[in-house]
């Protein structure tokens, strides 16, 4: 049934069409569009296109409601009921992170005041607070910034640890929903047990939204920052969710100026796709393409597969792949796996993943899917990989 259904939606993005043989692998870094988003952003440039919450002429005011509505359908598609969040557009996760550091987090900071933050995934995700930390203490405020605490075994938080670094100075936590490198779920609802109710929590949302189903009304978050390219939308657009309960209400400086109209009408259309495609269903099928993957890497002696402690095949680590898996080989280096690979048409990706704290020579292969990506696609990576490892050994 799946199979049937995958197919049929994959003939929805152009960008597969024009390109028999490619094979697209690399979606944690963007992902593509399907014809919907596209027309919905031809339609909204070629119809009515004019600025926003500016000028009373027709086009001015239907944009303005459309922008509006693009903020409900955000709202609606975080399951979110709308008691007082607020949804502000942003240039991606980057920008969006780095709003609630300057915008929010900034006025709440006071001397003596610790926060904790993710030091080992996205760079997005740790480079903020740690100017932050750095500009207030220029003013006199002294503000520790705590590393959370991983299992350096398996990547993940290590929860267990967790309450040695929550002290009663503790007013904030960024975290990551699905860790970019190990495809992991990093487990927010242990980290809102630990933290207590009253510590704000922000989420980097940017590989979960739009590739599972991600409900603010199960999540206990203040904050969800995601990118809208990595959910089918166009590049240059990103959402700050904010709950508004715990410290004052969000609000974006930026937001005086033009906002990327066209960007919030594109995710507003890939949210409405995604809806109709599925994102239960798409979610087992990405999780389905990585078990193949890793139990296919499983049988190369040489494959390390990065945050996975013990076999490959555990269920609890299979489980745990959300549409990611990076590996590395022994005997064969990861960016000749990735020109290897590029050789055959299989766009994978090959360096060091902005993770923070790491440098180029912790390079490792990464293959990110969506709902477009194939078993054959998956067999073909295996096949290559395979060929190397004889090779190179
Ligand atoms: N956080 C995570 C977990 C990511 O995967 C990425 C993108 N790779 C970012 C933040 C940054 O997103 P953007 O480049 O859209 O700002």
């Amino acid at each position: 049934r799946l199979a049937s259904w995958q197919d049929g939606l994959r003939a929805e993005f152009p960008i597969f069409e024009r390109s028999p043989g490619l094979a697209y692998l690399d979606s944690a870094a963007t992902t593509q569009k399907p014809a919907a988003v596209l027309d919905a952003v031809h339609e909204f440039l070629t119809t009515g296109n004019a600025n926003v919450g500016r000028g009373s002429h027709p086009w001015a005011t239907r944009t303005t409601a459309r922008i509006e509505a693009c903020r409900d359908r955000i709202r609606r598609a975080l399951g979110d009921t709308g008691d007082g969040s607020t949804v502000d557009f942003t240039s991606g996760t980057s920008d969006g992170l780095r709003a609630v550091a300057d915008d929010w987090l900034a006025g709440q900071l006071t001397d003596g005041d610790e926060i904790i933050v993710p030091f080992g995934d996205h760079q997005s995700n740790l480079r903020p607070w740690l100017d932050l930390r750095d500009r207030l203490a220029r003013t006199g405020v002294g503000v520790t910034v705590r590393p959370m605490p991983v299992d350096p075994a398996s990547g993940d938080y290590d929860h267990r640890a967790l309450p040695s670094v929550v002290t009663g100075r503790t007013r904030f936590v960024a975290t990551t929903h699905v860790h970019h490198v190990f495809g992991a779920d990093m487990n927010v609802h242990r980290i809102r047990e630990v933290v207590g109710p009253d510590v704000p929590i922000c989420l980097d949302a940017a590989q979960s939204v739009g590739h599972r189903p991600v409900s603010v009304a199960d999540l206990d978050v203040d904050f969800v920052v995601f990118s809208g390219h990595k959910m089918l939308a166009l590049p240059g657009t990103g959402v700050v969710w904010a709950r508004n309960r715990r410290g004052p209400r969000f609000a974006r400086r930026g937001w005086a100026g033009t906002p990327n109209t066209a960007g919030i009408v594109s995710m507003a259309a890939a949210f409405d796709w995604l809806d109709r495609a599925g994102l239960a269903d798409i979610h087992a099928w990405t999780t389905a393409l990585c078990v193949r993957l890793t139990d296919g890497l499983s049988r190369l002696p040489g494959v390390r597969v990065l945050g996975c402690q013990n076999s490959l095949t555990a269920d609890s680590d299979v489980q745990r792949r959300d549409g990611i898996v990076t590996f590395r080989h022994a005997a064969v280096r990861s960016d000749d796996l990735g020109f290897v690979l590029a050789d055959e048409g299989l766009m994978v990706r090959a360096d060091s993943h902005c993770q923070a704290g790491r440098d180029t020579d912790d390079l490792a292969v990464r293959v990110s899917v969506h709902v477009y990506n194939t078993p054959d696609e998956i067999d073909r990576v295996l096949a290559v990989v395979e060929r190397c490892e004889r090779m190179g050994s």
